[in-house]
């Protein structure tokens, strides 16, 4: 049975040790989809609330906000203070219960780049400087990425693991539209080929499921992304929770999830067409709570995993 190339093997490889990435989720960051710059509610699917951070915050932060053309940023120190007490915490239990003996630290919620350069230059110039730390993953969309940015990433890149991670979810503009993605298909491909002309790792991830999307479609999302040179994958199924127009859309019965067995049939097919090189960081997702509400085997990952794995065992793979 082969294993499937995963984030880990990468990881391993490459720096001798476990390597983790510490989720880092920094109060004022908000998404232009969220915050009106290019539309209001968010993606379809997205539970804005969810994002709020939990660990460091503090009551000045609560309803602060950053975009790209903020011109101060009176709340940095508290936003230092908040990254740094997130990753001594988790960091901590990831070498204590998982024997992690290095890290990368992942700006995860939000829009990582949506926030003035030098806000943007200390956080990243701080992460970097934390013991053990090899580098950094950003979170980001690709229409809230400034060439400032990017070639400081690309700089940082020289000496250290820079990877930018951006929401491909479909090559589809009338899908990207009916998620209220509010950016095309194409400006993700811009992006991602500027990152990677920059040297930069990219992950892409991909949604599967997506509103009237076909295998096929899913598929053609998979094979493009593949071929832009992404250099890791994250695959989801999307899932519907509360509080969401998607939610609403579920209720009223305009929406209709993926079945497991479709999303499976999908996923194999997508890791058949990987190129070897390419790393997988996620094969599914779900939430294991209330707010849950469709597809109910988006709720238990054991089973999912174990299901995938069943899945893939026909064509000699594991993951
Ligand atoms: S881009 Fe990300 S944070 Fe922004 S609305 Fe979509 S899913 Fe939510």
């Amino acid at each position: 049975m082969e294993q499937i190339y995963t984030y880990g093997n990468y990881l391993t490889n490459k720096f001798g040790c476990k390597v983790y990435k510490v989720g880092i989720n920094i109060s004022g960051f908000t998404c232009p989809n969220i915050d009106g710059t290019v539309a209001k509610g968010g993606c379809s699917f997205c539970e804005n609330d969810s994002f709020s951070a939990s660990s460091g915050k503090t009551k000045e932060l609560k309803g602060f906000h950053l975009n790209l053309n903020s011109k101060e940023n009176p709340f940095l120190q508290k936003q230092l203070e908040q990254l740094e007490i997130q990753f001594n915490s988790i960091s901590q239990i990831q070498s204590t219960k998982y024997g992690a003996k290095k890290f990368l630290v992942y700006f995860q919620s939000f829009t990582n780049t949506y926030a003035p350069f030098e806000t943007l230059k200390a956080l990243y110039d701080r992460a970097l400087s934390f013991e053990n730390v090899i580098g950094l993953s950003v979170g980001t969309r690709s229409d809230s990425i400034t060439d400032e940015t990017l070639n400081y990433l690309a700089k940082l890149n020289e000496e250290k693991e820079i990877w930018i991670e951006f929401g491909i979810q479909s090559v589809y503009d009338e899908t990207l539209d009916k998620i209220n993605r509010g950016h095309s298909s194409d400006n993700v491909k811009k992006w991602i080929l500027k990152s990677k002309a920059k040297g930069l790792h990219v992950c892409g991830h991909l949604i599967f499921g997506l509103p009237d999307e076909t295998k096929e479609m899913m598929l053609e999302t998979s094979s493009q992304a593949y071929k832009w040179g992404i250099d890791s994958v994250k695959y989801h199924p999307l899932y519907v929770v509360k509080r969401t127009a998607l939610g609403n859309d579920f209720i009223k019965g305009r929406f209709i999830p993926i079945t497991e067995d479709d999303y499976l049939d999908v996923l194999v097919e997508s890791i058949k067409m990987k190129p070897k090189k390419v790393s997988v960081q996620r094969v599914t997702a779900g939430i294991d709570n209330d707010s849950l509400l469709a597809p109910d085997w988006c709720r238990d990952k054991n089973t999912q995993i174990k299901h995938i794995n069943q899945a893939l065992k026909p064509f000699g793979l594991k993951y």
